[in-house]
This record gives structure tokens, C-alpha cells and sequence, in this order.
């Protein structure tokens, strides 16, 4: 290579939501203005359900305004209650619902290859009052279903899934949702599929799927009945009109960020120290985000200073889950905090960079990006 390359002329971010045209959102919305029924279940709210219930062919999805609150809702509705396991490295948004529920996050350490909750870690971590296992497909590499739920049912606990990063990831031919006994989706908009703001969860049992409505709508059973401390989990019409839109544009969005992975694993495999997530067949990836590590000794740069430079040339990569969980001052006091029994996750949070990843990303986008790369570890 000659020179150092040019800086993209406007900054290229880690995601770009997908929109549907102006036009077609705004026909939908007329249907929305014309009914006078803005939330509460209304037709698009319906309509979106039903979609996704048969894109995950799972009996039961329930929308919410947001992950984070149908996750809350959800480990309520599981009446989960004391210790819950879960993974260091995730969004905060995780465990916050862990602790917002009244309970406490126990952390145990994560697989060096998946960086999702390693089964060893979390069988070292039972105790009494450990009710359930909440684990997370961190960038769509699925956890290891079958492991945590063996543990699960050696000693009756919940299995809990935060999804955010696993829309349509598959495990055996079947979809993520398939496995545990609640999965958590978020829509929010740097996610894959999107309604702005949105959320869902997905069950496969019908009581579970009641409480869950009644929960996310105040408690409320009829109009003689509240039945238990609910809140406003509820997604409006609008966000439901969105999210009928961008579900049409999946496949295709996709198919091209599948065509950007391709550009980045096989230039990028030829730089010393770094490595990629699991690669996953097409149909079983989620194409959530495209995660590299980089081995400071190996690849002679360290994963900081390759964030550092990037954003010389206007490409802003992210250090996802950058700090642990178990270092948030809410939580490091927590005997499952403790650096020395979470070897594993304060590697990988040194080492994970994730790359600008959305299908608008053209191919010549991305060489630009892997010749950046390249440049700044060699210089
Ligand atoms: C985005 C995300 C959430 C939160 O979802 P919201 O819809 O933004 O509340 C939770 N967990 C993970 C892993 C996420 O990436």
C-alpha cells in the first residue's frame, strides 16, 4: 500500500437504521390517523404481532415500548425472585432489570470463543437462592442453549434470554426464541429489525403470555380487577406502522451485510492478531454487528488505540461492552464482581471492537475501512 488512506468525508457510524420510504410510512400513518386509535393494541399493534409471531413461528409474542422494560416485565411475569446469573459483558440495560426487579445479579465468567455465558461458570455459581439463568446472545453468536439448560433443570431454575442482538438467529434450524423459557427482543433503532423505540417478548406458554399483557398494561385485568404492581410496557400504533415497514426490508438488508462481513473477514483475516466472531451459516446469523478482537501482542496495536485512530480517518467503531457490567460502581461491591473470578470476560473487554455494519455500507466503503485498518496497525 502507498500513502496513508483518506478519511471518509463525513463520519461513518457503527450502524445506520433501515427506513422504509417517507411515502410509504406516511400511508400507513393515514390508516393510523383515520381509525383515531393511536395505541393500546390497536391494528398495526396487531398486525405486527401477528408478523412476528409467524417470522419466529413461536405461539406467543407479546410488543413493548422498549427491551429494557419487557425484559423487567418479563422476569416479573416468570416470578424469578433472590439471585439470577447472568453475564458481566452485556449492555447495562441487562442487569439493570435484574436489579430493578428487587433481585441480585450474580455474575459468572463467559466462553473465550462466544463471550456468552460459559455453563462451567454458572454451575460454580448456584446457591440456594439462585432462581434463574438469564444469559445473552452477545452479537447474535447464539448461547449455549443446550448446557444452560441442563444446569436449568438438574436444579429447576427459569432460563431467561436477552435477545437484542438475535433477531432470526437460529440454533439447530431453530430460531433463538425456541430455547428458555422467555426471550427478550429489542427494536430499537440501532437494531436489525427496528420501530424507533420497541421491544417484545416471546413465549411459548399462553398463562405466561396473559400476565405479560397484564403487567405491561398497569396490572390491569378488566375494569373491576388490577391484579399485580404492573407498568406501561405498552408500543403505540406508530412504532407498530414502523416496525410492519422495516420487517419487509430485513431479508435484504441482510443479504448486504452478509456481502460487507464477507469484505471484512477475508481482508481482515490477513492481519496478524485479529479474529472474528463464530462465523454462522446466512440463515442462522442475526448480522447484528460485525466484532473483531484484536491481540495487542500479536497484532501490535492495542484495541484502544485502533478506536483512537479510526476516528482520525471519520470511522467511529464502538468497544461494546465496554466497561463490564461488574465494574459499574452499582455493582462492583457484589462478591461475583471480583476481577480474579472473571478472567475470561476482562480479556475479551479489552479486545472487541465492533466495525461500522449496516447494509447502506458499500463494498468499496468497506475495503477503504479494512485498508484503514491495516495502515494504522502497521504504522
Ligand atoms: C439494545 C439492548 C438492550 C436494550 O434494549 P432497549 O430496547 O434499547 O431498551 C438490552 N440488551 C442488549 C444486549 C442490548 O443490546
Amino acid at each position: 500500500m502507498t500513502g496513508e488512506p483518506l478519511a471518509f468525508p463525513a463520519p461513518i457510524y457503527v450502524t445506520r437504521p433501515m427506513l422504509p420510504s417517507f411515502e410509504a410510512y406516511s400511508a400507513r400513518l393515514a390508516s393510523v390517523w383515520d381509525s383515531q386509535f393511536l395505541t393500546n393494541g390497536g391494528a398495526q399493534h396487531c398486525a405486527l404481532e401477528a408478523a412476528l409471531n409467524a417470522y419466529f413461528a413461536i405461539p406467543h409474542v407479546s410488543l413493548f415500548n422498549n427491551g429494557t422494560i419487557a425484559l423487567l416485565a418479563g422476569l416479573r411475569a416468570l416470578g424469578v425472585s433472590g439471585e439470577v446469573i447472568t453475564t458481566p459483558f452485556t449492555f447495562p440495560a441487562t442487569i439493570h432489570a435484574v436489579a430493578w426487579n428487587g433481585m441480585v445479579p450474580v455474575f459468572a465468567d463467559i466462553d473465550p470463543v462466544t463471550m456468552n455465558i460459559d455453563p462451567v461458570a454458572v454451575e460454580r455459581q448456584l446457591t440456594a437462592k439462585t432462581s434463574a439463568i438469564l444469559g445473552v446472545h452477545v452479537f447474535g453468536t447464539p448461547c449455549d442453549v443446550h448446557g444452560l439448560q441442563a444446569i436449568a433443570d438438574r436444579h429447576g431454575l427459569k432460563v431467561i434470554y436477552d435477545a437484542a442482538h438475535a433477531f432470526g438467529t437460529k440454533v439447530d434450524g431453530r430460531h433463538i426464541a425456541e430455547f428458555g423459557d422467555l426471550t427478550m427482543l429489542s427494536f430499537h433503532a440501532t437494531k436489525l429489525f427496528h420501530t424507533a423505540e420497541g421491544g417484545a417478548l416471546l413465549v411459548r406458554d399462553g398463562d405466561l403470555k396473559q400476565k405479560i399483557e397484564q403487567l405491561k398494561n398497569f396490572g390491569i385485568v378488566d375494569e373491576d380487577e388490577v391484579a399485580g404492581i404492573g407498568l406501561n410496557g405498552k408500543m403505540s400504533e406508530i412504532h407498530a406502522a414502523l416496525g410492519l415497514l422495516t420487517l419487509d426490508m430485513v431479508a435484504t438488508e441482510k443479504t448486504r451485510r452478509a456481502a460487507v462481513a464477507r469484505i471484512y473477514r477475508s481482508r481482515l483475516s490477513a492481519l496478524e492478531g485479529i479474529s472474528f466472531t463464530p462465523e454462522l451459516t446466512a440463515d442462522a446469523a442475526s448480522q447484528q454487528y460485525f466484532a473483531i478482537r484484536i491481540d495487542e501482542e500479536r497484532a501490535g496495536i492495542s484495541r484502544d488505540r485502533l478506536h483512537q485512530e479510526l476516528k482520525r480517518f471519520n470511522v467511529v467503531s464502538r468497544r461494546y461492552f465496554n466497561p463490564l457490567c461488574s465494574s459499574y460502581a452499582c455493582y462492583s461491591d457484589l462478591p461475583s464482581s471480583a476481577p480474579h473470578l472473571l478472567p475470561v470476560a476482562q480479556r475479551v473487554v479489552s479486545e472487541v471492537l465492533c466495525l461500522p455494519f449496516y447494509g447502506g455500507l458499500t463494498a468499496d466503503d468497506a475495503h477503504r475501512i479494512c485498508d484503514m485498518i491495516a495502515w494504522v496497525a502497521q504504522h
